[in-house]
């Protein structure tokens, strides 16, 4: 990347780390064989796979792994759908058998449940207004008919972190046979995240966001989901990863995500994002508003809207100079609809428009971010003159 480039949109993916790229390399040019393999270069490429399997259990907190308790996926978008098709498809649901998700998911789930819906399930979404989960309509809404609830732990357009432990406790306090599951793309690697502890049947984990590289991701299982068989096969083939997802593993991504897991996990207990978010929020131009959540929050993701500039333009202006942000999240950007988690914050259409969001990595600095938002403020001028003229 050019020297004067400054890129604020690590919510979107993360630039791969030095460490990471030399264990791919390594795998791709000493380490290639087929981990499956009965031979010795086999036997190199599975040991690789079992260590980085090892390194993102401990980073998710889990000491003394089972078999099957972590599956390979080639994103996080594949674990999100293995979580909810899988327990969704297996066998012995109650009539109606319903499934709860909250209103500001990603697609990788939101899509997927819609798909449910029309399958005839009955899916809930709960509302999280101001980047808070309704606790009181989760507990309204669990039922002898719920299967599965699905809480995303970290928000990827506002930051806002929800409350699972709470909500995973109230879950399996009232519904013993429900499982639960949490889409932890963006919060892994960021904030603490141990699956037992928040009661998490299953997490969906993705090695991009984590500095990484694109094409592994992970869904965590707890004994409950083992023991149960509670999920139904969903690539069917040569029987890899446990059974669960057939194919031979993506071993230089993988072996990458171990790397990049063990570095996040460190990391965390040295997080520099508060300060930095301070810094941001000090400086940033009296006309712009920050959509704060009213609980906790990733310091790191920040989401602004701005006084009637489409995020589009301002988005344009900034790369120009050399500044990269997106418009709520990056996989909706193109699309010409106002972002479902916006409104879900309690933005009107015409404010969701206007938002654009910042991310930054725990190696940005201070200057940076003083960069940015001068840059905001000139674009903000600047478009305001342009709109004077008309
Ligand atoms: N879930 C969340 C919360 C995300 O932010 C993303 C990516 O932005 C995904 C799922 C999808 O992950 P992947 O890009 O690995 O498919």
């Amino acid at each position: 990347m050019k020297e004067d480039i400054l890129y604020l949109d690590h919510a979107a993916t993360t630039k791969p780390a030095d460490e990471v790229i030399a264990a791919v390399n390594e795998v791709m040019a000493q380490v290639w064989g087929n981990p499956s393999s009965v031979h010795a270069l086999g036997y190199e490429a599975s040991r690789l796979l079992e260590t980085a399997r090892a390194r993102v259990l401990s980073a998710l907190g889990v000491r003394f792994p089972k078999p099957g308790q972590l599956v390979f996926t080639a994103s996080g978008t594949e674990a999100d759908n293995l979580a909810l098709l899988g327990i969704a498809k297996a066998k012995n649901h109650p009539d109606g058998a319903q499934i709860i998700i909250t209103d500001s998911e990603h697609p990788a789930i939101a899509s997927t449940a819609s798909y449910l819906e029309q399958c005839g399930f009955d899916v809930v979404r709960l509302s999280t207004k101001n980047g808070v989960l309704d606790m009181d309509a989760l507990a309204r809404t669990l039922s002898p008919r719920t299967i599965l609830v699905s809480i995303m732990a970290a928000n990827n357009e506002t930051g806002a972190v929800y409350d699972l432990k709470s909500a995973f406790s109230l879950v399996h306090q009232r519904c013993p046979r429900a499982l639960t599951h949490t889409d932890a793309v963006q919060a892994f690697g960021k904030i603490p995240l141990f699956p037992e502890k928040i009661g998490a049947d299953m997490v969906s984990l993705s090695a991009h966001k984590i500095h990484g590289i694109k094409g592994a991701g992970a869904l965590y299982l707890s004994q409950e989901v083992l023991k149960r068989r509670a999920l139904a096969v969903q690539t069917h083939g040569g029987g890899q990863e446990g059974g669960l997802r057939s194919g031979t593993e993506a071993m230089p991504a993988i072996v990458g995500f171990g790397v990049a897991a063990e570095m996040a996990a460190k990391r965390i207990f040295n997080d520099t994002s508060a300060s930095l978010r301070a810094h941001l929020l000090s400086v940033l131009d009296a006309r712009v508003r920050v959509n704060q959540p009213a609980g906790n929050y990733l310091p790191s993701t920040v989401s602004i809207t701005l006084p009637s500039v489409k995020s589009e333009v301002m988005l344009r202006f900034l790369s120009e100079r050399g500044i990269y942000v997106s418009a709520g999240s990056a996989c909706s950007s193109h699309k010409k609809t106002a972002s479902p988690t916006l409104l879900a914050f309690g933005l009107t259409a015409r404010e969701a428009d206007c938002t654009i969001r910042v991310s930054f990595s725990e190696e940005q600095t201070m200057a940076e971010l003083s960069r940015f938002a001068s840059a905001l403020r000139e674009g903000l001028d600047s478009l305001a003159k342009i709109r004077e003229m008309r």
